[in-house]
């Protein structure tokens, strides 16, 4: 089968790749291992609401148009919102058709499949950023009878054995899994590494308005100081409610969660944690009061501020004198580990040398390095909101431009 561009991936990304090549008459097909939002189908827990405004949800030649813009999706209306962009804009997609290899040939990329094999002279990676959770090395060490899940297994807090949990990692999938399984009755234990407090709202407003007024979400990733450290940084401590809650760690301690540092290590049956949690604490928070002191110089800037509430700090993040360095993992006290360290990409069926030793695609603000070839969807990949819904239009209208380019150069050249 031969088609001009195979986007890999029916993700809110690849939809929007597809909808610019159709405005440019480029022929092409979505191929899918599942259904369309197959990642929010079948890789969330059931709680979970989308952290961002139901507004902030833009797609090229699509948009919220319901009466609660300032609300925050379910997992059925993230995927319905998803699957209805799908039918808007007839996009082609093959759905269950696993990709299993692409590799270059002379005139472009052939896919495998298991549903038979595609030759195109571009492909779009769109299999999204989050598709293996990250789990350290330090989980070969657990005592075998701890029940380990990770922020893509964890379904409710019913699919665990009553007992005390351990939740390692405090970004937004940690703190609001740590939240909802403490308020079952499980006393819960979070293992603090890096991460970015932020509160729902500030000065009157939802953060994401700000970040998005204030421009801090259009950052390009060729004009900020430190590309890679950035596309590393994990997501903000936010969540999603109908009350606006601010879920960090103050809120946490407040329900009696218990914060200890980076999990560092098992030996013994006992977990050790490292004595960091203050420095995580103290950084995370100067992180947050760096992104408001930004904030607040844009509402100067642009005579906001007779209109909104004034300026103001938040109290620290609270750290006991002396955490505990480590816990009894054996006899009950920690009966199950989650795991949300975070997730990577899984590219492994990539054989093309665009792989760096991590198993990293290398590209140029999603142009890969081997012509002919795009990525999207990545953290960072070309603005700060890359990795959100948000952000596919602004990259898909980009890479897709560059992508006609290619073949318009491609064609001058088989003419020449
Ligand atoms: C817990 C969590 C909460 C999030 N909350 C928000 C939020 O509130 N707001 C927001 O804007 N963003 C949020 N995101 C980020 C982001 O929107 C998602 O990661 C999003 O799913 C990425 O979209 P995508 O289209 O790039 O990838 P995905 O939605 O993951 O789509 C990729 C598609 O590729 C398919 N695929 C993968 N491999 C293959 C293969 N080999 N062959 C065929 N198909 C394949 C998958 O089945 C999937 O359907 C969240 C992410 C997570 C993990």
């Amino acid at each position: 089968m031969r088609v001009t561009t195979v986007v890999i991936g029916a993700g809110h990304a690849g939809l929007a790749m597809s909808h610019c090549l159709t405005a440019r008459s480029i022929d092409h097909v979505i191929l899918e291992r599942g259904e369309v939002a197959n990642s929010w189908r079948t890789e969330r827990w059931d709680s979970l609401r989308l952290l961002t405004p139901n507004w902030l949800s833009r797609l090229p030649g699509y948009r919220y148009e319901g009466n609660d813009p300032d609300g925050f999706r379910t997992m059925p209306e993230t995927i319905d919102f998803i699957d209805r962009y799908a039918a808007a804009i007839s996009a082609p997609v093959r759905m269950h058709t696993k990709v299993t290899s692409v590799r270059r040939t002379d005139d472009g990329y052939e896919v495998v499949t298991d549903e038979g094999t595609w030759r195109a002279r571009t492909v779009v990676l769109a299999t999204g950023a989050c598709n293996v959770p990250c789990i350290p090395a330090v989980a070969e060490a657990l005592p075998a009878e701890i029940h380990t899940l990770t922020s893509m297994t964890y379904r409710n807090p019913d699919m665990l054995d009553t007992g005390g949990v351990l939740v390692v990692g405090a970004s937004a999938s940690g703190t609001q899994i740590a939240e909802e399984i403490q308020r079952s009755g499980r006393p819960v234990t979070i293992a603090v590494g890096q991460h970015i407090r932020a509160p729902r709202t500030y000065r009157g407003r939802d953060i994401k308005w700000w970040m998005d007024a204030a421009g801090v979400l259009d950052d390009r990733y060729d004009e900020i100081d430190d590309v890679q450290r950035a596309r590393n940084v994990p997501s903000l401590q936010l969540a999603g409610s109908t009350d606006r809650r601010t879920v960090d760690l103050n809120r946490l301690s407040d329900m009696g969660v218990r914060l200890v540092g980076r999990l560092a290590g098992a030996a013994d049956g006992r977990a050790q944690f490292s004595g960091s949690l203050r420095n995580q604490c103290e950084l995370s928070d100067l992180k947050m009061n760096r992104l408001l002191e930004r904030i607040d110089a844009w509402a100067t800037e642009r005579g906001l501020d007779g209109e909104v509430e004034a300026p103001h700090r938040f109290a620290p993040t609270r750290v006991d004198d002396a955490p505990p360095l480590g816990i009894r993992l054996r006899g009950g006290e920690i009966r199950t580990v989650v795991w949300a360290a975070g997730y990577r990409p899984d590219h492994s069926w990539l054989h093309v040398p665009v792989l760096d030793h991590k198993g990293r695609v290398r590209h140029d603000g999603g142009v890969v390095q081997s012509p002919g070839m795009y990525l999207l969807g990545l953290p960072f990949l070309r603005r700060r909101k890359s990795s959100l819904i948000d952000g596919a239009a602004a990259d898909a209208g980009d890479l897709c431009d560059h992508l006609a380019g290619c073949l318009d150069h491609g064609t001058a050249r088989a003419k020449s």
